[in-house]
């Protein structure tokens, strides 16, 4: 009896379906189906005489048609688990003719499971357990495309109970599981990236935190914001957007290593998750790389445009425990980067709270701030670098707050742009700079700050227009200054607005040049008269090592070729001044010249003569040292003695408050939030000391200073308490007690009374 007719005979009892019942052995569920729908026929049927049984011949036809119908197949296999049958569909899918198959084991007809699937559920599992299995699913080996199977079996035994083997049937779900699989992906990842989307980061920040917590392990977030893609979207459309946004994917997956690690928000915000990740050197590393490599240009249909990035980043425990304290303060940290100028990264810190507050203040203070008389300009020499002598001047606005003193116009700006004050604004400071310099002697230029807020509103034109005809300014004395961000739009009004302009007769000095998007290529077509180099940019060319200097050079002979001026700006000392008069640069504006100074200066030396100002300042930049004055505590043996650090740099600090420390002493120095930084005394006089640290403090993106690593707040509360409350004299127990440490080797300041 062949395989077939020894399956047809034993197995169909359509007939009586009482006696199929009784089979224990029903091979799956093909047989249970046409069974159960013979059952089914059969009820409907009621009056309908009983079906003749079927004989051999029929229930062999009935299954070679459903065999060739590709619906499903049959197998069967011995005692040991090798094939004694195989529908010959799947043979010829497996590239096999039946001879080859036969006496193989089954388990040669599938791909070993993965190993994250259930491993209960493995063929070779169920198989020694000698029991029925249904639907298992089963990747076939097959040369071709991926098709999955699900097989099901049953085990068979003679008539002494003995197991002699199984038999069973098989249906392709090739086209379920895909679909599942894309439900699932659906449910997992951001459809247009193909990123993780937000649902699974959040799940994902959820587990690693829950988990991580229990094993004092840290985790890193970073918040993306991308700047300008809201125009990118609105001038060249949403399939350009999109197109902008798969890029962007693209780029945060070479830098970040592991698309598995980065989620789409939605719309142009993104976020990454970095496990083990407690490093601020690293973690603002990684943050400058995505910034850097987001504002490179991007070709969409032909078309160049140019975004960039702002990036928040928080880290657990420090920085909140759980997924929504830790991205609400990644979300502080995002805005206080954005607020800072954007392209720019910024860690979490407790005052930016405090400062999201400030900013909310002072934004309610601007509205009023020029009505009340707090705002007005001062101006700045621009000095033509052969002869040290003035030849104009760009006027900077000043808020004097009432209660707050000066505020930086880097700080109020943004707040104006982001809130529409800037047109205002800006248009007083065009009058007012107008009616200034009117008065002025002739040969002086005023060049004003125009934003792209301003730039883009199709009025400035007519703003600019009333400003010279109120104060009968000559045009060609009035310089517009306009950042490089103006070209990221890249519309028809760019150069639309720039065409208005000229025709009015003004100059245009193409502003803050090397920061970010500076792109030589702008020059050509722009209208120019002059290129202003960013202080950033001269501070950098002194720096061993630095390529600025050559690029300066490029630029100034591409001005020199175009017919346009150029101007270094930020100059603070005597050998960057020497290297930009080396490198032909036209203009000098900095400090090492003067800082900007009131209309009444200007006019008291220039009414009547031409203003020379000879340059000075210090011969060199030093180390950048921060002053301030920020009160931490430096922790001795038992003992923590609060101090004042008067500088910091990376390396080392100015400290005062203890007296007499011999040079080599080693402290521990507490900058609060688990900053601990060793650092030993290498200078020493009274109260001050010049430290320096064993691990160099790192950027904090704010231009400020962090340690690199923090101390876990478990530690902390390991300690109960944190070390800056420890009072003076006193030592923390491993109880948590506090305990009288003796004499405390030093005396601080507040002790010390002259004997
Ligand atoms: P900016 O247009 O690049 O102006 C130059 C800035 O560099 C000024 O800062 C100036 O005081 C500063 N500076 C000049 N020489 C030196 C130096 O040697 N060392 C250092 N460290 N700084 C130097 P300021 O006045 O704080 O203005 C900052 C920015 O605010 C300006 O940068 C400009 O972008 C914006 N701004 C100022 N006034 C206006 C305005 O009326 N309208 C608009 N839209 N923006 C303005
Ligand atoms: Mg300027
Ligand atoms: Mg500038």
């Amino acid at each position: 009896m062949t395989v077939w007719e020894k399956m047809a005979v034993t197995k169909f009892h359509w007939g009586d379906p009482d006696e199929a019942q009784k089979t224990a052995e029903d091979p799956g569920g093909f047989f249970t189906r046409l069974s159960a729908g013979s059952r089914a026929a059969g009820s409907k049927a009621a009056k309908r005489p009983p079906p003749a049984m079927l004989n051999t011949n029929d229930a062999l036809l009935l299954l070679q048609n459903f065999e060739e119908s590709k619906r499903g197949w049959f197998w069967s296999s011995d005692a040991q688990g090798n094939l004694t049958y195989l529908s010959e569909s799947v043979c010829r899918l497996l590239g096999k003719k039946i001879s080859e198959i036969i006496g193989l084991p089954i388990n040669d007809l599938f791909l070993p499971a993965p190993p994250y699937e259930d491993q209960q559920r493995t063929l070779s599992f169920v198989l020694t357990k000698q029991t029925k299995f249904d639907d298992l699913p089963l990747q076939a080996r097959t040369p071709q495309a991926e098709i999955w199977w699900a097989v099901s079996g049953r085990a068979y035994h003679d008539k002494n109970g003995d197991f002699v083997g199984y038999r069973g049937s098989g249906t392709d779900i090739t086209k379920q599981r895909q679909s599942a699989k894309d439900n699932s992906r659906l449910a997992t990842y951001d459809s247009l990236t193909g990123l993780l989307n937000r649902f699974r980061m959040s799940n994902l920040l959820d587990k690693t935190l829950a988990a991580f917590a229990a094993q004092n392990r840290a985790c890193g977030i970073m918040l993306i914001d991308l700047d300008r893609f809201k125009q990118v979207n609105d001038t060249l459309g949403h399939p350009a957007g999109d197109a902008l946004l798969k890029q962007v994917a693209e780029r945060l997956i070479k830098v970040v290593g592991d698309r598995d690690k980065i989620c789409r928000l939605g719309g142009d915000e993104f976020q990454i998750i970095l496990p083990d990740n407690d490093d601020r050197g690293a973690l603002g590393n990684m943050a400058g790389e995505i910034i850097h490599s987001l504002s490179q240009p991007y070709f969409i249909n032909d078309s160049r445009c140019i975004i960039g990035a702002s990036i928040g980043v928080a880290v657990s425990p420090f920085d909140g425990h759980t997924s929504e304290s830790l991205i609400r303060n990644a979300d502080l940290a995002l805005y206080a980067a954005k607020g800072s100028g954007r392209g720019r990264f910024r860690f979490y810190s407790h005052e930016l709270l405090q400062a999201a507050e400030d900013r909310r203040a002072l934004e309610d203070d601007l509205r009023d701030a020029l009505t009340k008389g707090e705002i007005h300009l001062a101006y700045q020499p621009v000095i033509n670098a052969a002869s040290n002598i003035v030849t104009g001047f760009e006027a900077l606005i000043r808020w004097n707050h009432p209660e707050r003193g000066p505020i930086p116009p880097s700080l109020f700006i943004p707040i104006a742009e982001d809130t529409e004050l800037i047109g205002s604004l800006g248009a007083w400071a065009l009058n007012q700079a107008c009616q200034d310099a009117a008065k002025w002697p002739s040969r002086l230029k005023v060049a004003v700050n125009v934003s792209t807020v301003q730039f883009a509103d199709h009025q400035l034109p007519k703003i600019v227009e009333k400003a010279l005809a109120d104060s009968g300014l000559a045009s060609d004395r009035l310089e517009l200054e306009i950042t490089e961000s103006v070209f990221l739009r890249e519309s028809p009004n760019t150069n639309a607005m720039f065409a208005a302009l000229k025709k009015i007769g003004v100059r245009l000095a193409l502003d803050d040049f090397g920061t970010g998007y500076s792109a030589l290529a702008y020059l050509k077509d722009a209208p120019f008269d002059k290129i202003k180099i960013d202080q950033s940019f001269i501070k950098g060319a002194t720096e061993p090592a630095s390529r600025n200097s050559a690029i300066i050079a490029a630029i100034v002979a591409l001005a020199e070729a175009l017919g346009m001026e150029t101007t270094a700006e930020g100059v603070e000392t005597l050998d960057q001044l020497a290297l930009i008069r080396k490198l032909n640069v036209s203009h000098i504006q900095g400090y090492v010249y003067s800082k900007p100074v009131s209309n009444t200066v200007l006019w008291e030396n220039c009414h009547d003569r031409d203003w020379q100002i000879e340059p000075s300042g210090p011969a060199k930049q030093r180390g950048n040292r921060l002053s301030m004055y920020r009160k931490v505590s430096a922790i001795h043996e038992n003992h923590s003695y609060p101090i004042v650090i008067r500088n910091l740099s990376v390396s080392g600090a100015l400290i005062e408050g203890i007296l007499n420390v011999p040079i080599g002493t080693r402290f521990v120095i507490d900058f609060g939030e688990g900053q601990l930084a060793l650092a030993s005394v290498c200078r020493s006089h009274e109260h001050r000391q010049g430290i320096q640290f064993e691990d160099p403090l790192v950027s904090d993106g704010n231009g400020g200073l962090c340690t690199s690593r923090r101390v876990s707040p478990y530690m902390l509360a390991a300690a109960h308490t944190p070390l800056q409350n420890v009072s003076p004299g006193y030592y923390v127990t491993a109880d948590g007690s506090l305990q009288p440490t003796g004499l405390p080797a030093f005396t601080t300041v507040n002790d010390w009374k002259p004997a």
